[in-house]
């Protein structure tokens, strides 16, 4: 039988017209998108919806999504041990190459021990609600990923935001929070997703040492990125021994997808037992596990890929903010990663800016509200190693042209 002929006229049905009606609202705000789809692979020039462009928009920092070590791997893996890992990890699905991978892990973060979640969301949102109670506080940036914000809403704990790397503010809120009985974490992000900006890891894990806080990291957008060889935020501020939990993902630098937790033993061991996404939802394909394996040893073999990373970077942006681009630093914070905003303001000229951009064989995405506050809406850029001096210098002379069209130069 047909698919037509089977299918149900939903438009008909009323239980989902709210549904419709908020989609009806965000194409009169002119925020409503469409999902563009990439026709080839993920690189610094590819095609999405059949056009060709220079990719400013992916995680694919150091160009390891498609490096030819990390598919051979991958094949590797498939051959010998299968497409699927057929349990949780508590029941069956605990590989010796899902052990590998997390050994591998907690040696090049130099800790004591390493659990790898089937992505960063499931290894921050498992890992806060598991170690927390309602008896408990979390002290959060308010920019802090929505991974944390789930997490500690599952915990039910009780959720103390502080204002955007304001030390100052943290230590007010721990201060006031001294003699309640419950624990308290302290947690940031290591590069903050939507701005670019560095989380002030260090102070914050002196402030917790102070008020005897457990400290907790995300480095998603740190990984492969900050510190020697993408070793992440804390090596970045020589923190070691002084963050609890540092998480982060196998999905962006790293190119494949997971995420880890970092810590001692006991932490690691903990999780096991009570983390819902380790316990209730299979663990990766061999495949995957291979990868990032393979991923690692090219961040210790090739450290020149996050040299070019930065200096592509550092030219970027300097040439972006000479152009006259708001890049932050006023109204947000100010990028220090391969980040980049491109600070418009208005959602429905965000949106529009990032079609026509598209237009002219550029890929950067408009970001608008929820992702971020009502009347900070962007185009985020994110650079990575493999674009080449030719193609920044083109999407440059694109990104000032459009704008000049658009008057948003
Ligand atoms: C992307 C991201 C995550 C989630 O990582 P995935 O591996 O993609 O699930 C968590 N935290 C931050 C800050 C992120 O940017």
């Amino acid at each position: 039988m047909s698919l037509a002929m089977n299918s149900t006229p939903y438009a008909l049905r009323p239980q989902l017209a709210h549904l419709t009606a908020a989609l009806d609202d965000l194409r009169a705000r002119g925020t409503h998108f469409r999902l563009r789809i990439l026709d080839d692979q993920q690189g610094p020039v590819c095609h999405y919806d059949g056009r060709e462009v220079i990719n400013l928009a992916s995680n694919n920092y150091l160009g390891l999504c498609n490096h030819p070590k990390l598919r051979e791997a991958a094949i590797a893996a498939t051959q010998k041990y299968g497409v699927g890992s057929g349990a949780v990890r508590t029941i069956a699905g605990t590989m010796r190459i899902h052990m590998e991978l997390e050994e591998k892990i907690a040696a090049f973060k130099n800790v004591e021990a390493c659990v790898v979640f089937q992505s960063g969301f499931a290894a921050n949102a498992g890992t806060v609600s598991s170690i927390l109670g309602k008896e408990d506080f979390i002290l959060s940036d308010e920019l802090n990923h929505a991974s944390i914000i789930d997490g500690a809403r599952l915990s039910k704990a009780k959720i103390r935001v502080f204002r955007h790397k304001d030390v100052a503010h943290a230590e007010e809120l721990l201060k006031e929070l001294q003699h309640e009985p419950g624990h308290k974490l302290l947690i940031t992000d290591g590069v903050f997703s939507m701005d670019g900006d560095i989380g002030p890891v260090g102070a914050l894990a002196d402030l917790a040492e102070k008020y005897g806080a457990i400290m907790m990291v995300d480095d998603a957008h740190a990984s492969g990125v900050l510190g020697r060889n993408g070793r992440g935020s804390v090596d970045h501020f020589g923190a070691h021994g002084k963050v609890d939990i540092q998480v982060g993902t196998l999905s962006k630098a790293i190119g494949a997808l997971g995420g880890y937790v970092c810590g001692s033993r006991d932490l690691i061991d903990y999780l096991y037992h009570r983390a819902r996404p380790f316990l209730f939802s299979t663990s990766h394909p061999p495949s995957v596990a291979a990868t990032c394996i393979a991923a690692f040893d090219i961040l210790e073999n090739e450290p020149e890929r996050i040299a070019r990373l930065w200096a592509n970077t550092n030219y970027f942006k300097q040439q972006l903010g000479d152009s006259g681009f708001d890049i932050g630093g006023h109204s947000t914070p100010a990028s220090e990663t391969p980040i980049t905003p491109i600070l418009i303001g208005d959602g429905r000229r965000t949106m529009d800016f990032s079609r026509a951009l598209f237009d002219q064989g550029l890929m950067a995405t408009g970001i608008g509200f929820p992702t971020v506050p009502e009347g900070k809406a962007r185009i985020r850029t994110i650079m990575t190693s493999e674009h080449t001096r030719p193609q920044i210098d083109r999407a440059l002379e694109i990104i000032t042209s459009t704008a000049r069209a658009s008057g948003i130069l």
